[in-house]
């Protein structure tokens, strides 16, 4: 009888051994098949595709046009020439009242103007928040000495390399990058802005307006730029998804784009709807699009990006 007991309680206990296991590995699998949607997920940012060499006609650019373009790289390697004719507006003249402005003097490219007015509206929906005070945009030579030579008197010259890009060598030049300060317009005080708190929101979404945070913190040795949460770079969608997405500081994206050469694959993105194809041209013959919408712009190194945005 009891040796009949235990055989029974033994067949009990293998039967939920048995159940166990069996959980144990459908959760297994469960776990297994999510991280492999996930994965799958993260190489669908964007996929490649061969040009249809008919699809395409031939244009002839000059050299100088490399330089110019709202995707230029600037950096103390890749200096601004100053060879552009890009619109600029004045910010106190076209902003919202989700933002306060520094002086009268604050002035972006058109197309970031439009862009800052979008985020920064819609981040005083999203948090009540309408103390982002925009204190520089677009700057002159001229200017950038004038900064650098206060920088250095007040802090040496070693601090202040690390902090103002020498002439020539800052995207402020360009009218597409602004920084951001806290100002409250009811008391009058005013603090740097760190991207933390409410105001991360901006950091965070910004790309969905065509910004970029341009000098993050674990790029730093790429950028040779300390972290700059208040730092903003235009360069429209979807480079500024492409970017955050894959986690990238502009000076790596530039190289990234180099493998879809226009005789290779191009890359292919969608993005709130809208698909995109981008590719690379080295070089000054640049081939576009017969029949479909499209920007150039030189990458202030080597060559050409031609972002088409597809028939759908
Ligand atoms: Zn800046």
């Amino acid at each position: 009888m009891k040796r009949n007991q235990k055989n029974y309680y033994g067949l009990r206990t293998t039967a939920v051994w048995v159940v166990l296991l069996a959980c144990l590995l459908g959760f297994a699998f469960l776990v297994k098949t999510a991280i492999g949607k996930t994965e799958q997920t993260g190489q669908e940012t964007y996929s490649s595709v061969a040009p249809t060499k008919g699809d395409y006609q031939k244009l002839s650019l000059k050299k100088e046009d490399i330089h110019k373009g709202d995707l230029i790289l600037v950096n103390a390697e890749n200096k601004y020439q100053f060879s552009e004719n890009r619109e600029i507006v004045h910010v106190f003249d076209e902003k919202n009242s989700a933002y306060s402005v520094k002086d009268k003097n604050v002035a972006v490219a058109k197309n970031t103007m439009e862009a800052l007015n979008r985020l920064l509206a819609d981040f005083y929906d999203e948090q009540g928040n309408n103390k982002i005070n925009v204190i520089s945009g677009h700057r002159t030579y001229a200017f950038q000495q004038t900064l650098l030579d206060k920088k250095t008197e007040e802090t040496g010259a070693v601090e202040a390399m690390k902090w103002v890009a020498l002439p020539g060598a800052s995207e402020h030049h360009t009218g597409l990058a602004v920084d951001l300060s806290i100002f409250n317009r009811e008391d009058g005080s005013s603090e740097p802005y760190k991207g933390t708190g409410q105001y991360k929101w901006i950091n965070e979404n910004a790309y969905k307006y065509g910004f970029i945070v341009r000098y993050p913190d674990e790029k730093k040795e790429i950028t040779g730029i300390d972290y700059e949460p208040w730092h903003f770079r235009y360069l429209g969608l979807p480079h500024s998804y492409l970017v955050t997405e894959k986690k990238l500081c502009y000076e790596e994206y530039i190289d990234f784009l180099r493998q879809f050469e226009y005789d290779k694959e191009h890359l292919q993105v969608s993005y709130d709807g809208k698909s995109y194809e981008i590719y690379f041209t080295g070089g000054t013959d640049v081939y576009v699009p017969k029949s479909e919408q499209y920007s150039i712009s030189g990458n202030n190194v080597d060559g050409f990006i031609v972002t088409v945005v597809k028939n759908s």
